[in-house]
């Protein structure tokens, strides 16, 4: 005890202020990609080099609708290669409460070889989806839903247990979740921690396309939560299945086999972007974040 005491006092506080502060990424962290809509000349070279299908395109009479989907995409930075209207950024804090919010779209007008002409439907911002109307009574839904979850994170807010679930990861999600307990995030200085047992948990953290082996299990294990309970998907597995999808093996997204309260996309997510879907899900990040 007693070298290690000098010792901490000489390596001093390492841990993040975050969210107090913005994420401290580095430069070169691979973040989510940013698309210059107005400059965008072609879609397809990008959609044909995809490997998930996150950046996908519609034509129709009017012209060529095109989305790029965050819940899908790994990040890889293939369509920033190609298409120099993409870049890729360190950008981690992707989290949302909906998956439609994760979504990007925009319309264009076509040149008879297929480019794209002009801007029609330019989007409003990320992860809007324009023409996207609410009805009265999908107000009414998304009203008392923000109500119940107000409620929810105030009873979870300040003293949270967590459960996670590998429902058929490849482990890299697990290893940065492994990170949220490092010193340098320390997740218990906000009063969450991992439990052994559904029982004891309010949250769980579910990673990987739900094979359907862990399908049963994870349905179990959400049933054993007491309620109120949070779900929440990690990385672009288990938000829409991911470069998995649905096959033989898989079900897909983890909203496939039960509800989900935030959607965490990346591959794998780094402890930032776990820390802001987290913080998220229990209300606790500041206001604009
Ligand atoms: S970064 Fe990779 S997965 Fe994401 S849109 Fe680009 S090519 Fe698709």
């Amino acid at each position: 005890m007693f070298n290690v005491l000098p010792q901490s006092l000489k390596t001093g506080v390492v841990t993040t202020s975050y969210p107090a502060t913005p994420p401290e990424v580095s430069p070169l962290a691979r973040g989510r990609p940013e698309i210059d809509w107005a400059a965008w000349k072609d879609a397809r070279p990008a959609t044909a080099i995809c490997p998930t299908g996150a950046i996908a395109f519609q034509d129709g009479i009017g012209g060529r609708r095109v989305q790029l989907d965050l819940a899908q995409c790994i990040f890889c930075g293939l369509c920033a290669e190609v298409d120099p209207a993409i870049r890729m950024t360190n950008v981690c804090e992707c989290a949302a409460s909906h998956r439609t919010d994760l979504v990007t779209a925009a319309d264009y007008s076509l040149n008879s070889d297929g480019t794209h002409d002009r801007l029609i439907s330019p989007p409003s911002g990320p992860g809007t989806t324009p023409g996207r109307q609410a009805s009265a009574a999908e107000d009414a839904v998304e009203a008392l839903g923000l109500e119940i979850r107000a409620q929810v994170a105030k009873m979870l807010g300040r003293s949270l247990h967590i459960r996670e679930v590998d429902a058929g990861s490849c482990n890299g999600c697990e290893i940065e979740i492994v990170g949220l307990n490092s010193p340098i995030y320390d997740l218990e200085r906000f009063g969450m921690h991992f439990v052994a047992s559904p029982r004891h948990a309010d949250m769980l953290l579910v990673t990987g396309p739900v094979t359907r082996n862990m399908e049963l299990a994870l349905r179990k294990t959400y049933d054993a939560m007491p309620a109120p309970r949070l779900v929440v998907a990690v990385g672009a597995c288990g938000c829409s299945g991911g470069i998995f999808g649905v096959n033989y093996a898989t079900r897909g997204a983890v909203d496939v086999v039960v509800p989900v309260d935030v959607y965490i996309p990346g591959c794998p997510p780094n402890p930032h972007a776990l820390l802001h879907g987290i913080l998220l899900a229990v209300g606790r990040l500041p206001k604009g974040r």
